[in-house]
């Protein structure tokens, strides 16, 4: 990229959102040569002028800022009135970067995929500002993973099916630009060079290995939207470029496991994210790939290492296993006879009374579910016998009351202080918005891979929305 401006002495970039170029620290390197480099997606651009703050979410860069805050950052860097109108807002940073694509001379954007087939990069955007990047400037520079290569067109009319949907819910973003070379002769728009930058960072390293499956991403968002630890942490928590389940696998894997300890831990494995990839990748055992490749090198606290040892040893001997918790239960009894006001021990689970682990299905049921007449289920539970209860115990409290007495009122009375889990998502949040009912997403809730409860929840609403 520097001997690509270096050769057409650009003095001025502008740029459209692109995640690869967050992975080179583009601006950065840019801004030390001396080149001056613009952000031009709103959400970027924002960033920006707060002082280079990185974005914390792949498709809204922004979302961590409310109205408010970018109004007061749009006053004191523009030296303008402060607006407080979005469509204002939208407006006035387009005024100020108006100049900047008349005057620059490169052009950067991402590529959200490159046609090997006719030397072609397509790019999705909402806004607007790629046409500008892509057209305004004599020089187009291009930038993408090299896993983004796709053979044919008709290899890209199917992820074009994906990556919208999975994105931001739309069939098709507001704009889609083909792009294949620069302007040619007798065309009247288009830059006069433009480059394909192809970047490896680290890919090449996952052919053939235990994290291939990664190289299918295609940056749509959808898990980190669906996960609930990137729902409570927020982005800018995982200390990269990419956040979320996808980042929590891509980061060790392009920085080194070593380097990014923490991150696998950061999942519930609720496997949300399985369920809403489009790609289909499994990010939850991804994870839990990653987790064991940092027991095996030892990367983990001693501390873990031997109390997962402790537990293995006692999980493989079911005699002992039934002995322990009965065991602890005494002795804490025993701790609480001794010291009355001590509840350390207080909440000890009824493991020989509670559902056993089953199989490979990991589920937790919020424990703050609670309906009318006091909670339907307090436990945890860890099993489909168990779930299929906790729908029939739904079922009972809800579905009757909703039957004789009108959807939506009986719904309010049957349910008025209702908990939902956080993986509802957003489809389940814009309904009970219409339905103005006030859902309290627990702060400690637990998530779960099982959609019966989910689905059964939908239906219902589903029906009172319609009725
Ligand atoms: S891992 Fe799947 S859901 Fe997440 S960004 Fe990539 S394609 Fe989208």
């Amino acid at each position: 990229m520097a001997q690509i401006a270096q050769k057409h002495g650009v003095k001025k970039v502008i740029k459209s959102k692109s995640m690869v170029t967050e992975e080179m620290r583009l601006n950065q390197v840019l801004g030390e040569m001396g080149v001056q480099s613009i952000e031009t997606d709103l959400g970027e651009y924002i960033l920006q002028i707060n002082d280079a703050e990185p974005p914390s979410h792949i498709i809204a860069p922004v979302v961590h800022k409310d109205k408010e805050e970018i109004a007061d950052l749009f006053a004191k860097v523009h030296h303008k009135p402060r607006l407080t109108d979005i469509s204002e807002m939208t407006r006035e940073a387009r005024e100020v970067l108006r100049p900047e694509f008349l005057s620059a001379d490169m052009g950067v954007t991402g590529g959200n995929f490159i046609i090997a087939e006719t030397g072609s990069v397509a790019v999705v955007t909402n806004e607007g500002n790629e046409g500008m990047c892509t057209v305004m400037p004599r020089v187009h520079v291009a930038v993408t993973g090299i896993e983004k290569v796709l053979p044919t067109l008709e290899d890209l009319a199917t992820v074009m099916r994906l990556l919208p949907r999975s994105a931001t819910g739309q069939a098709i973003s507001n704009y889609f630009s083909l792009l294949t070379g620069p302007r040619a002769q007798g065309e009247r728009d288009g830059p006069e060079h433009m480059y394909f930058v192809l970047v490896d960072g680290g890919r090449s390293g996952l052919i053939g290995g235990d994290f291939q499956d990664m190289l299918r991403c295609i940056r749509c968002g959808a898990c980190m939207n669906h996960c609930p630890v990137y729902q409570k942490i927020g982005g800018h928590a995982y200390g990269w470029v990419y956040p979320g389940p996808m980042g929590s696998v891509l980061t060790p894997s392009y920085v080194g496991i070593a380097n990014a300890l923490d991150l696998p831990q950061a999942a519930t494995l609720c496997g949300e994210c399985n369920r809403v990839c489009p790609a289909s990748i499994p990010l939850s055992d991804l994870l839990r790939k990653l987790r064991e490749k940092q027991m095996e090198r030892g990367l983990r606290p001693w501390q873990e290492r031997l109390g997962l040892q402790v537990w293995g040893y006692v999980a493989r001997r079911p005699g002992l296993y039934a002995f322990a918790p009965a065991s602890a239960r005494a002795c804490s009894r025993a701790w609480r006879q001794q010291q009355a006001d001590c509840q350390l021990a207080d909440g000890w689970p009824r493991l020989d009374r509670d559902p056993r682990p089953a199989g490979t299905e990991r589920t937790h049921v919020p424990r703050t579910l609670q309906g009318k007449e006091g909670p339907l289920m307090a436990t945890t539970t860890s099993n489909a016998p168990a779930l299929a209860s906790m729908r029939t115990a739904l079922d009972q409290h809800l579905g009757g009351k909703l039957a004789a007495d009108g959807l939506v009122r009986s719904w309010r009375e049957a349910a008025p202080g209702l908990v939902l889990p956080p993986m509802f998502g957003q489809a389940m949040e814009e309904l009970l918005r219409r339905l103005e009912m006030s859902a309290v997403f627990a702060q400690d809730s637990c998530s779960f891979s099982s959609t019966a409860v989910t689905d059964q929840l939908k239906r219902w609403l589903d029906k009172a929305a319609t009725a």
